[in-house]
């Protein structure tokens, strides 16, 4: 790794007084002397930190973050005990509206402004791509130069074009030192290499589509958005299929026919396979990839192309926000209902909402995308906040596929088994009309519950309250929240009975084995985050569907994605009642968008496609609203009961999640949080109560949850009640503002 070079800042005449912003979980930034006028905000410098030398950057007091929650800061050491700065690295600078953005987001998720910058520079630490040189032709007339034959071979091939040593050497046989021979005597000179862009510019005319009416329509109304240069916010909905896709790729080539730069979010990167080869359809190139998985190398330099404008379309998980745009025109957040937006680990954070923040925060317009808005979504294009452009049917001659339910009361699968008569029979008629079908079910491994059948005993993690998964195919026992995975015992280990454990209900491996039992012949590829985990493993997944090398897909969430497959006709849902126990507030609706999602994988082309719910919950408002496909009118009940209550969207959430090493640890600092708990009028202290993984990783857990009005901003609230909490090294809070995980 080179490090940036240093550029030593001159002591002559006035030092001022400089805030720099380091990387660590400072509450403010920390001031530093430099002289007058020689460094700027948003410049990266290095400074003395203790012993160590830290990187930071140059930092102005907080303008854009909202009275109501920034923190409260002021704390200034007198001039004199200031340590001067050591120097400006020769690196992009962080532009003002990014800035504005980390400490926007610092003080609405309460995380120190450091941590939040962390982000925005942890690929920086290389040499703006170094220049390489080669070689041209020298002077003509050199002195004392014995002309060989090996030197004439050289300047027979070089001309104006610099070559570079590598394929000099190759194309003459010469060694480097004949070269260097040459130069020496002014026979040969160097010159920088004509290096391609990283990233190709894409072209917005490269394949223009020829879009419907009703596709059009939309377009041009993101387009003008677009063309507007002003922050502004526009859900486009459409159902599964109807080509949102292709739509909002006119928004990007506006944006990019300003000149501009474009962020697209994705919620699942592995899904991008696809995705990017429509892109490079529609403009001729692949975009710049942004998620945690891209390289070192790679990184580093798609940081330093969107740092100096260079790469103009980013597609990238949600930690693309945090990158340093010069010139930003749009961002599109593309399922943007998606809960996989939320961050839940380190600073936490919904990548959908901070789009917004940013789009707003840099005056640029936000496209938000889906088949099935979420509630917040919707409720801010009812009350006019966001714009709204619809597309009502599906490309071409593709219809919305029929979606049936099979009450699993009325005519269940066979006894131990998990396919139901009917499905079997749909699944088998597809296959003989040559067409593919998919089955789905949310749940890795083999069966969820491993019990012992003498004496009920059931296998848990040893480090969390949960059940051990099986993965049959591995031979192990797993747990899904720490990883922790064990042999299957032969014995019962409370009883000590022999071969009495069994397995009980459905994961996708049993599935596929049942799905082997029933149709021998079929070609079956099973697709899960664990099996697929890399976008390569994806992408060759991918291309087996397409090519009509595989019959029946199985798989988890990750066969919901926004897929395209033509002959796929026919959808399974294993179990559709997976996702509605546990309480969760969202869970009907994050049911709904789920099954609608994978619903959407069949018949996407000519041929119409089927999907059937194997359900013991026919009654429930989720399933009516799946079969009727009337998603508005569900959405309608859903906020019917949210709203007396005043839940999301309707109020504010903010979770604290204690945890420590001992359950009376946890018990003792989360009765101390619930004694201390805000009496505010619009607010409501909920717990502390157990967490549903009451046990994580060996940590106890208890969960308070703060809920007020909308009106009312909950950071203030929580930083009046968490100070003075003074925790041991054992115990921690967490805080999780607009929690979407109750676990
Ligand atoms: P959605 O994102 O709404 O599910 P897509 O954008 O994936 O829909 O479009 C579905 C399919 O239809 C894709 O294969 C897409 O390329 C194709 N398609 C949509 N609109 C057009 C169009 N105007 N011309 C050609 N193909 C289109
Ligand atoms: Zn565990």
């Amino acid at each position: 790794m080179t490090e940036p070079s240093l550029e030593k800042l001159t002591a002559e005449g006035e030092r001022e007084r400089v805030s720099v912003l380091v990387p660590l979980p400072f509450p403010t930034a920390l001031d530093y002397l430099a002289p007058a006028g020689s460094v700027a905000p948003g410049d990266l410098v290095s400074v003395p930190l203790g012993r160590r030398q830290e990187t930071g950057c140059v930092w102005e007091a907080q303008t854009d973050v909202p009275a109501d929650f920034a923190p409260v800061t002021g704390r200034a050491v007198p001039l004199a005990r200031l340590k001067p700065l050591l120097g400006r690295l020769d690196l992009p600078s962080i532009p003002a509206d990014l800035r504005r953005f980390i400490d926007w987001l610092a003080a609405y998720t309460l995380t120190p402004p450091g941590l939040v910058l962390a982000m925005a520079i942890r690929a920086r630490h290389t040499q703006p791509t170094r220049v390489q040189l080669g070689w041209i032709r020298g002077s003509a007339e050199t002195t004392g130069l014995r002309m060989t034959e090996a030197r004439q071979r050289v300047l027979d091939v070089v001309g104006d074009v610099p070559l570079s040593t590598a394929s000099l050497t190759e194309k003459t046989g010469v060694s480097a030192a004949v070269l260097r021979g040459l130069a020496a005597a002014g026979a040969l000179r160097e010159m920088p290499l004509v290096v391609p862009p990283l990233f190709a510019p894409p072209e917005p005319g490269f394949h223009v589509p020829h879009l419907s009416i009703e596709q059009q329509e939309a377009a041009d109304r993101l387009a003008e958005g677009v063309r507007a240069h002003r922050f502004s916010v526009t859900l486009l909905e459409g159902v599964t299929g109807s080509g949102k896709t292709e739509v909002y790729f006119e928004a990007v080539a506006a944006c990019l026919a300003a000149g501009k730069q474009c962020l697209v979010l994705l919620p699942e990167i592995a899904l991008s396979t696809q995705w990017t080869d429509r892109f490079a359809r529609r403009f001729g190139v692949q975009p710049a990839l942004w998620h945690s998985e891209l390289g070192g190398k790679k990184r580093r330099e798609t940081w330093h192309a969107i740092a100096q404008g260079q790469a103009s379309v980013v597609v990238g998980a949600r930690s693309a926000l945090f990158l340093p745009f010069p010139d930003l025109g749009l961002i599109i957040v593309d399922e943007e209902h998606e809960s996989a937006f939320k961050q839940e680990e380190g600073v936490t954070y919904h990548g959908r909402d901070m789009a917004i923040v940013r789009a707003r925060l840099s005056d640029v317009p936000a496209i938000l995308v889906s088949a099935t808005p979420s509630l917040e979504t919707l409720t801010n294009v009812e009350t006019g906040r966001y714009g709204h452009v619809t597309l009502q049917s599906r490309h071409g001659n593709a219809k919305l596929p029929e979606v049936r339910l099979l009450d699993m009361r009325r005519a269940p699968p066979e006894r131990g088994q998990f396919l139901a008569p009917e499905l079997i029979g749909a699944v088998q008629a597809c296959f003989e009309r040559q067409e593919q079908a998919m089955l789905f079910l949310n749940r890795r491994g083999y069966a969820p519950l491993t019990l012992c059948r003498a004496c009920g005993h059931r296998m848990e993690c040893p480090h969390c309250s949960a059940w051990l998964v099986e993965h049959r195919a591995r031979q192990i026992l797993t747990c899904h929240h720490c990883g922790y995975h064990a042999a299957l015992p032969e014995t019962c280990p409370s009883c000590e009975a022999e071969a009495s454990l069994v397995a009980i209900g459905p994961g996708i491996e049993r599935v596929y084995e049942e799905a082997k039992l029933h149709f021998p012949e079929a070609r079956i590829l099973v697709m899960a985050s664990d099996t697929l985990g890399s976008p390569s493993a994806t992408a060759e997944a991918v291309r087996r569907i397409s090519e009509r090398e595989i019959d029946l897909v199985i798989g988890t969430q990750i066969v919901a994605k926004g897929w395209h497959f033509p002959d796929l006709t026919l959808v399974g849902v294993v179990d559709a009642d997976l996702g509605l126990g546990g309480g969760d507030l969202r869970a009907a609706e994050r049911t709904v968008q789920l099954l609608h999602q994978v619903s959407g994988r069949a018949g996407r082309a000519d041929k119409p496609g089927t999907v059937l719910l194997q359900s013991y919950l026919g009654d429930h408002p989720v399933m009516k609203a799946l079969v009727s496909n009337d998603y508005q009118a569900f959405m309608e009940q859903e906020s019917a009961q949210r709203k007396p209550g005043f839940w999301p969207p309707y109020g504010r959430l903010a979770a604290l999640i204690v945890s420590a090493d001992s359950a009376e640890a946890a018990d003792r600092l989360a009765g101390l949080l619930g004694a201390k708990a805000p009496d505010l009028p619009g607010t409501q202290v909920l717990g502390p109560a157990p967490a549903p993984l009451a046990i994580l990783r060996g940590r106890h857990r208890r969960r308070l949850l703060l809920r007020t009005r909308r009106n009312v901003a909950v950071q203030p609230i929580l930083r009046e009640w968490l100070e003075g909490v003074k925790l041991t090294t054992h115990e921690r809070i967490d805080i999780d503002i607009d929690p979407i995980s109750f676990l």
